[in-house]
């Protein structure tokens, strides 16, 4: 159960004065980009190792002053965490479990040494931003509010410590499909020159600097005409991990569901939720460590039927082939797989309101 936002938490709301027209706005809805145009509004809280969370704010999207030596340009002190929110027929507002973006926001926190924003805290910065920016949330299929919530080291110095004073924003994106061929499947590059993440490292945290160390590769993936990078564990180079921005599911034929597990990986919301509703509609589920011969073995003698990936971003995208430098397995031209369809759709029914939600995982804004 979600805690309510405590009483004194009172938001300073500043309204901006020359929003995006509603006609330019509806037109960047019906059909936007991912990620590129941004709403009128953002939330600001302020940390001090003195004076903890302070001075909650809902300002007009703007940019933000720093100063040169602030920590986080340094020492890339950050983390961020991404969801959506979703418009329903009849017009209300929801996001997906974001108590749990909350927490893995917490967990992502005690990793980097920044301080922990309460989940109330968290729930209450994201119903302030939808009460002025709800006009934003997109009513088309398949569309939806990007969130992004950050939080970074802001104190001006020149020296490796946690940083006492921290910001934290959320800012938000109107968001069609993240791969433009829609649920059409995917190829994936398999990176074997360069890890995400290291034993011990960092690889659970939602933190920028994870996503710098995949860029390489991710250019690399691009250069071979794939749409994301697989990224295997650093220490054998032989277990799958997950992809740039997503978690790896494989579908058996015998019914199996099965990805990996490693303490390496972001454990992703979408992932977890896809799970459950393969478990609860009968399908045995496996977190394991998943090796790349098992996945290699197990596409050629028809044992592994189905492969997708999934995330806040992907939803829930078919892969159709791995490319690396030795080979390729499985086929781009194959349909996407009828599990993979199936769980995308009863994931999707429950985001937009289509189907009831027995989970409890919808949380009004
Ligand atoms: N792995 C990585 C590296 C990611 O960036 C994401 C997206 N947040 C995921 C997995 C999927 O997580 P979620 O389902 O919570 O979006």
């Amino acid at each position: 159960p979600l805690q309510m936002a405590p009483k004194d938490l009172v938001f300073q709301v500043s309204h901006n004065d020359s929003p995006m027209p509603a006609a330019e706005r509806d037109a960047i809805l019906a059909d936007p980009p991912f990620g590129s145009v941004f709403t009128d509004h953002m939330v600001d809280i302020c940390w001090s190792e003195k004076g903890g969370w302070h001075r909650p704010r809902v300002q007009p999207y703007g940019p933000i002053a720093m100063d040169p030596a602030a920590a986080v340009l340094h020492y890339g002190q950050e983390i961020f965490e991404g969801l959506k929110a979703y418009r329903h027929a009849d017009g209300s507002i929801w996001s997906f479990r974001p108590d749990q973006n909350a927490l893995r926001m917490q967990r992502s926190a005690k990793r980097m040494a920044l301080p922990e924003l309460p989940a109330d805290y968290f729930l209450e910065s994201l119903k302030q931003l939808i009460a002025v920016d709800g006009a934003w949330v997109p009513s088309a299929p398949e569309m939806s509010l990007y969130i992004r919530p950050y939080m970074y080291a802001k104190e001006a110095f020149l020296g490796v410590r946690a940083a006492k004073k921290v910001a934290f924003y959320i800012i938000a994106a109107p968001a069609g499909p993240y791969f433009s061929g829609g649920v059409k499947p995917v190829s994936i590059w398999l990176s074997t020159d360069y890890s995400r993440a290291g034993k011990g490292g960092t690889g659970q945290a939602k933190t920028g600097g994870n996503y710098a160390a995949s860029l390489v590769a991710q250019a690399e993936a691009a250069e071979h005409g794939c749409a994301q990078v697989l990224f295997l564990d650093s220490v054998e180079g032989k277990y799958l991990e997950e992809l740039g921005g997503m978690n790896i599911v494989l579908v058996y034929k015998d019914g199996r569901v099965v990805t990996p597990q490693s303490d390496t990986i972001l454990q992703g919301i979408t992932r977890d939720s896809i799970l459950q509703l393969a478990e609860d509609a009968g399908h045995t589920v496996e977190r394991r460590p998943v090796t790349l011969e098992e996945w290699r073995d197990g596409v050629e003698s028809g044992d592994i039927v189905e492969a997708f990936a999934c995330g806040t971003a992907a939803v829930v995208t078919p892969i159709g082939q791995l490319k690396s430098k030795d080979f390729t397995i499985g086929d781009l031209d194959q349909p996407a797989g009828p599990l993979t369809l199936a769980l995308r759709e009863k994931l999707t029914d429950i985001q937009y309101g289509r189907q009831p939600d027995p989970y409890g995982w919808m949380f009004r804004l």
